[in-house]
């Protein structure tokens, strides 16, 4: 079987070393050694600041909600936030399980990120914040979201969740919004097994995030405000400072994969068109059909011979009944019924990647 993805797993010995040491310390959370450790190291590889580690990746859009005071509203408020149908349920789903109403605004057809005219075009006296997503790991257009909340005093959190070591521009994606965030679930690029982190672009912000993943708690005898308990366990950073130290490694074998897939797929079938500047990660490999008739028999094509794809993102998420908004969006009903993400991981086989390339093209071609 080649299943669509497939968690990093890094050198056994380094993790026993790591565990080896949590146990000498009898510290299993709380901020612990490693917890700081991967702070640093992961400032330092991303090169940006204020980055806060958190449990996992919803975890960390909602705190960044209450951190910027998105969230934390008064009973007769009805706060909304602008989103993308495009993405993972998480990022709506985190806004309305914290009373934030998810406002959809359609993407653009060739980055399928948010589309700047939409959102403007979205924006009620109940807006606070948008919440776009750098789906796949391409770039949004931050210039232009940017500009919009300026002018509308909105905050930006950006679900950077599939950018982890994206480069925009020459400086790391992270630095833009208000606030950046990270998913480490084990399928993502870089992981801690479950884990997440929140990249603020204001010091204060971070001092208010901090004390809100610990309940409130500042000190033995002082609760200081609100909070939850959203901290990243010293076994999930070990796991993280283990593939942190092998992320070269898994990004260049994932190019290779990445490439020879577009090689054999680019001029046949439409894909993702990156955003200018954008220095890419390798995340996922994202194919879209002439119909949703196609995608559904190619997928099975593929099943029938042990390749697990995905229909990811499928559905728009306009469609999901619980989060309250249905109000249809073409573009993104359109690419979500016509898209597979495709087989990619580190030691994929160039066998099993040819096998994958045979069969989509022996379909195409039928
Ligand atoms: C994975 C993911 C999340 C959720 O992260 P978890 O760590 O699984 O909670 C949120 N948004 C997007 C776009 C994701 O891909």
């Amino acid at each position: 079987m080649i299943p669509v993805t497939k968690p990093y797993l890094p050198s056994r010995e380094k993790l026993d070393k790591y565990i080896d040491g949590i146990y000498e310390r009898h510290w299993f959370t709380n901020n612990g050694q490693l917890v700081r450790e991967l702070t640093r190291r992961l400032e330092e590889y991303l090169g940006v600041e204020n980055l806060l580690l958190v449990a996992n990746g919803t975890l960390a859009l909602q705190i960044a909600y209450r951190a910027l005071g998105v969230s934390d509203t008064q009973p007769d408020e009805n706060p909304e936030a602008i989103t993308t149908p495009f993405t993972f349920i998480a990022t709506a789903s985190s806004l309305k399980w914290d009373g934030v109403e998810p406002v959809f605004a359609d993407i653009d057809p060739d980055t399928w990120c948010l589309d700047p005219a939409k959102i403007e075009a979205a924006i009620t006296p109940n807006t606070r914040a948008v919440v776009p997503v750098h789906v796949f790991g391409n770039a949004c257009n931050v210039e232009e979201i940017g500009s919009i909340a300026r002018k509308n005093n909105l905050k930006v959190i950006y679900d950077a969740s599939h950018a982890f070591g994206v480069q925009y521009k020459g400086e790391s994606i992270l630095k833009y919004g208000d606030a950046a965030t990270l998913s480490f679930h084990a399928t993502k690029l870089f992981h801690t097994g479950e884990g997440g982190a929140i990249v603020f672009k204001h010091k204060e912000d971070l001092a208010r995030a901090r004390k809100m993943i610990n309940f409130g708690i500042t000190g033995p005898e002082c609760i200081e405000e609100l909070g939850i308990n959203a901290k990243m366990s010293e076994l999930q950073a070990a796991m993280g400072l283990c593939v942190l130290d092998e992320i070269e490694m898994n990004l260049n074998a994932r190019a290779v994969v990445w490439q020879r897939y577009e090689q054999a797929l680019g001029h046949t079938v439409k894909r993702q068109i990156q955003s200018p500047g954008l220095g890419y990660n390798f995340a996922y490999v994202p194919v879209v059909f002439d119909s949703e008739e196609q995608t559904i028999r190619i997928a099975a094509s593929l099943k029938d011979q042990g390749i697990l794809t995905r229909r990811y993102f499928y559905p728009s998420l306009e469609s999901v009944v619980c989060l309250g908004d249905s109000h249809s969006h073409e573009v993104s009903s359109d690419i979500a019924s016509r898209i597979l993400c495709l087989p990619i991981y580190s030691d994929l086989s160039e066998r099993a990647q040819e096998l994958v390339i045979n069969v989509i093209k022996a379909e195409l071609a039928a």
